[in-house]
């Protein structure tokens, strides 16, 4: 049995039935078929709507749930997580990373025109901060917003971006001025249909076939002052501030989603026979499951007490940066245990076991990479770059 949870409430707890509910009706039933096509359909999107899971933290005039704590966006990812990292991370762009640029930074006629379609699914959002020559390095961005008459002219391109296939509002970072460290990137609410904007293919990834990963052009797009989000050359520090939510979305996801595999696992082992018995009971097998089960109580943990401190306002960035890249290694030494206990059978698309670890290797690539999650911790010990 897994250490016992303090995290969470009854309401917490009824939250996860519905959500547990709508994965298992609504979800599971089209995950082939989302795979299939690399995409989560417009009904689902619309069905997690109506149930109120993508207006967490909206206030109710926009349609929203009003329901400003984030361990109810934990528990969001941690059951979609269960079936597959795509969906935690498709809906939790919307949820996690979009949802509070489009609450806190935005305008009163933005927050009418945006926040209801965002809350019923009828407005799909993407996040674009990468580009192709930057990744790690985001400050040296370079699509680029020009003044003109009463907007801009935006050019340039992203690359990797979640959603970005079936995305209608994408909140995408361009330089609008020059200066070093991020100083004058600004963001803007870049919508489909706007001329000039147009989508890559939807990106082949290894893992999280549901989720529409994909590249995305300017061209000469006229985008008007009134998509401005956030202050003018402020985008840098507006991406900065909402790092930590996003590495704790990614944290929560992990370790649920190592979870899962492990779960999967014990039932295998316990029903699949070698030598006369369940592969389970062999000395080695059974210290090797004691080990994965401790990292994983160990690690939730701390996750569960960076996701309290995070539900009161108080989580740091780097406490933030610890709970990913750490998450995301247990993650990965959890699943790859789990495929070798599977045996031939963690190598086939048909075991789940076998999607965990394609899902699964990204973790430590993105929101932030591991090695930047060190540099984050390693310079709040005081031991930065001399240069
Ligand atoms: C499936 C998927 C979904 C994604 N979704 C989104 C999204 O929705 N929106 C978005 O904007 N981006 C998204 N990303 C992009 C993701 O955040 C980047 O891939 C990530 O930040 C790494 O950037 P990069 O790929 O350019 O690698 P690089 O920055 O080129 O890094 C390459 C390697 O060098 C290492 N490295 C770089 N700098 C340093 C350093 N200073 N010290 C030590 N090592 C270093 C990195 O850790 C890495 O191992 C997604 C990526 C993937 C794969």
């Amino acid at each position: 049995m897994p250490l016992k949870r303090t995290l969470f409430e009854d309401d917490h707890e009824l939250f996860r039935e519905s959500v547990r509910s709508f994965v298992v009706k609504e979800v599971l039933p089209k995950r082939d078929q989302h795979r299939a096509k690399r995409l989560i359909d417009r009904d689902t999107w619309r069905k997690a709507g109506e149930l109120g899971f993508l207006g967490l933290g909206v206030p109710a005039q926009y349609g929203g749930t009003d329901i400003d704590d984030f361990r109810f966006n934990a528990v969001l990812n941690e059951e979609l997580a269960r079936i597959g990292v795509g969906y935690a991370s498709s809906i939790g762009i919307q949820v996690d990373i979009v949802a509070p640029y489009l609450i806190r930074l935005t305008t009163e006629e933005q927050k009418q025109r945006w926040l209801p379609g965002f809350c019923s699914g009828d407005i799909v959002t993407a996040i674009g901060m990468t580009e192709p020559e930057a990744g790690s390095d985001l400050a040296g961005l370079k699509t680029a917003a020009v003044r003109n008459g009463d907007g801009w002219i935006v050019n340039g391109s992203k690359t990797f971006i979640t959603n970005g296939g079936n995305a209608d509002l994408v909140v995408t970072a361009a330089r609008t001025g020059g200066g070093p460290k991020g100083r004058g990137i600004t963001l803007f609410g870049i919508e489909a249909g706007m001329e000039g904007f147009s989508r890559g293919r939807v990106l082949e990834k290894v893992g999280q076939h549901e989720a529409d990963t994909a590249e995305l052009f300017f061209n000469n797009v006229h985008v008007p002052d009134e998509c401005v989000i956030g202050e003018l050359d402020g985008g840098f520090k507006h991406m900065m501030e909402h790092l930590a939510q996003e590495r704790m979305g990614s944290a929560i996801t992990n370790i649920s989603h190592a979870r899962s595999a492990f779960d999967v696992t014990m039932q295998y082992v316990q029903d699949r026979n070698a030598f006369g018995r369940p592969i389970g009971t062999f000395q080695h097998n059974r210290f090797l499951l004691a080990d994965l089960s401790t990292r994983l109580d160990v690690t939730q943990a701390y996750i569960d007490q960076c996701t309290l401190q995070h539900s009161q306002g108080e989580l740091s960035p780097v406490d933030a940066a610890k709970a990913k890249w750490w998450s995301s290694e247990i993650q990965g030494q959890v699943i790859d245990a789990c495929v070798q206990l599977h045996g031939g059978y963690g190598y086939m698309e048909e075991y789940e076991v076998a999607h965990q670890w394609m899902d699964a290797r990204v973790t430590r690539i993105w929101a932030g990479s591991n090695e930047i999650m060190k540099e984050i911790i390693g310079r709040d010990l005081g031991l930065g770059d001399p240069r």
